[in-house]
């Protein structure tokens, strides 16, 4: 039996995404069917978290009701076939994003694997005078742990402006890589913006500088073919639930080198060779970094999610998405008083807007009776919009199998309601 086929068997035969239309794509997402507050469910919320295909859902409960077991530490059957699948599941993931599986660490998500970078590779090196460089544009996931780092090393934050459109300012980043810069924190793609930021070619900048870069991949993985080794970033961080994939599972790439030369994070078992009370031999990376029982459900799940989105194929959800853009950004421009934040070219299905007179928070409410899910507040992006003069926005963001018609149901949505704050 080869447990890595699991959530593609007979629970759903209709998994398969290419050359398959929106409408059948949409029917794998079970959630989509749902009523909220007696309306057809219209979810906006997709770079919070995503919906999940039957193919996951398929995998996490068949791996409870069939394969159920520790990984690596059980001698039985169930042990290797949950080792098999956890195993499996970085080698789909390495796949997925161009790299080595064994320079891929698994872990519960971006959050986490930001935080191992600072811990594991910031802290033992940083030094009073050093400078850690962040984009404005940041999530708190990609701004705390530097902060906290900061702290007990010396060092010191700076930060990567943007332009009016919502643009990194690529000029003044270029003149801030100065030799005190160690580190630079960048997002693939904005959460609130949409911005897409030209990493590679940051990248590549900071390397001429012997500056080390950490790129959040949150928002990039589930609606982009992203692939890790032509960035050329030294850190890129991943978190599954937006991928379509279960909650509590990600991963952190790394540069071998990097791996190589870094101590470990937390400790426990799994990440050891030989433990005396004298001292602990550590495993080898990337189990080094992998202290304790892992998402092991998460990751039969995450593996199928990345098969899912290989199988309705990268390039067609970034076309379906920037297509989808096209027309809310459109019908949106329409409304008077509303305003989008970021407006860079070639931006991602992330809408960010805010209404004369209409509070976000009240905006969202009167939504949600419609039945219609998006994000109001501050996005986890505090310092973004403190720069914008922004106290809370509203905030759409669409996946693939969101619809035109959805587009059209939520501006009317939003219509209504500017009728009733105005
Ligand atoms: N970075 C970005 C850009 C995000 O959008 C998010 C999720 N909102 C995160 C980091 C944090 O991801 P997680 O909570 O899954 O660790």
């Amino acid at each position: 039996m080869n447990p890595v086929n699991l959530g593609k068997g007979e629970e759903n035969m209709h998994t398969d995404g290419n050359g398959r239309d929106w409408e059948a794509i949409r029917t794998d997402f079970p959630l989509l069917a749902r009523e909220v507050n007696g309306k057809p469910l219209i979810y906006f919320d997709n770079a919070n978290t995503a919906q999940k295909p039957i193919p996951v859902i398929a995998a996490v409960d068949g791996f409870y009701r069939r394969h159920n077991a520790n990984v690596a530490r059980a001698m039985h059957a169930l042990g290797a076939e949950a080792t098999d699948l956890y195993e499996d599941a970085r080698e789909r993931l390495a796949m997925f994003f161009n790299v080595r599986a064994e320079d891929l660490v698994l872990c519960s998500g971006t959050t986490f694997a930001i935080n191992l970078v600072a811990y594991s590779w910031a802290l033992p090196r940083l030094r009073p005078g050093d400078t850690i460089l962040v984009s404005r544009m940041e999530h708190h996931a990609n701004i705390v742990p530097w902060q906290l780092i900061a702290e007990r090393t010396g060092a010191r934050i700076a930060v990567a402006e943007i332009l009016p459109d919502g643009r990194l300012d690529l000029d003044a980043l270029r003149k801030a890589m100065t030799p005190d810069v160690k580190l630079l924190a960048v997002a693939h793609v904005s959460n609130v913006l949409g911005t897409v930021n030209p990493v590679r070619d940051i990248c590549r900048e900071a390397r001429r500088h012997g500056i080390v870069t950490v790129v959040d991949g949150s928002q990039a993985a589930p609606h982009r073919k992203v692939d890790i080794a032509a960035i050329g970033c030294d850190f890129y961080a991943v978190t599954g639930h937006k991928m379509c994939g279960p909650t509590g599972t990600g991963a952190l790439w790394a540069r071998k080198e990097h791996w190589r030369s870094m101590p470990p994070f937390i400790g426990g078992g799994e990440m050891i060779r030989e433990v005396r009370f004298e001292g602990t031999v550590f495993n080898d990376p990337p189990y080094r970094f992998e202290a304790g029982t892992p998402n092991i459900a998460g990751f039969a799940g995450l593996g199928a999610a990345v098969d899912y989105l290989d199988s309705v194929g990268l390039d067609r959800i970034a076309a379906r998405e920037s297509e989808l853009l096209a027309h809310a950004t459109e019908e949106l421009n329409r409304i008077e008083g509303l305003r989008i934040l970021g407006s860079a070219p070639g931006k991602a299905a992330v809408i960010s807007f805010l209404i004369d007179g209409a509070h976000a928070h009240d905006l969202a409410t009167l939504l949600d009776l419609e039945g219609i899910a998006i994000r109001s507040g501050r996005h986890c992006a505090h310092p973004l919009l403190q720069y914008l003069g922004v106290a809370a926005a509203c905030r759409a963001s669409l996946a693939f199998y969101n619809t035109h018609e959805e587009i059209e149901r939520f501006v009317a949505a939003i219509q209504k309601a500017r009728r009733l704050l105005g």
